[in-house]
């Protein structure tokens, strides 16, 4: 049993561009299945160069509109509907 699944989503780290694949997300069945990113509110990686993280997060005004249960209707998301933060890490931080 896993504690995360993967999310299928790709992004050139803004810090060193390094192609970041490996997204994760704890919303789903934490089965290690492989997710689109719609299918999830957060997701987030870490660039493997630089250590930079990235979090995404579906914005919360369109949070309200859409219902985790309207499968269809959060095929529509796009990545623009999710808040992007970026963290670079100085040092080593506690989890
Ligand atoms: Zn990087």
């Amino acid at each position: 049993m896993g504690m995360f699944d993967s999310v299928n989503f790709k992004i050139k780290c803004s810090e060193c561009g390094n192609v970041i694949d490996d997204f994760q997300s704890k919303d789903g069945d934490c089965l290690l299945n492989t997710l689109e990113f719609w299918e999830v509110d957060n997701f987030y990686s870490s660039c493997p160069t630089c250590n930079k993280r990235i979090e995404f997060t579906l914005k919360k005004a369109v949070s309200e509109r859409i219902r985790k249960t309207i499968y269809e209707l959060r095929k529509s998301l796009t990545i623009d509907d999710y808040e992007k933060e970026e963290e670079k890490f100085e040092k080593f931080v506690k989890d």
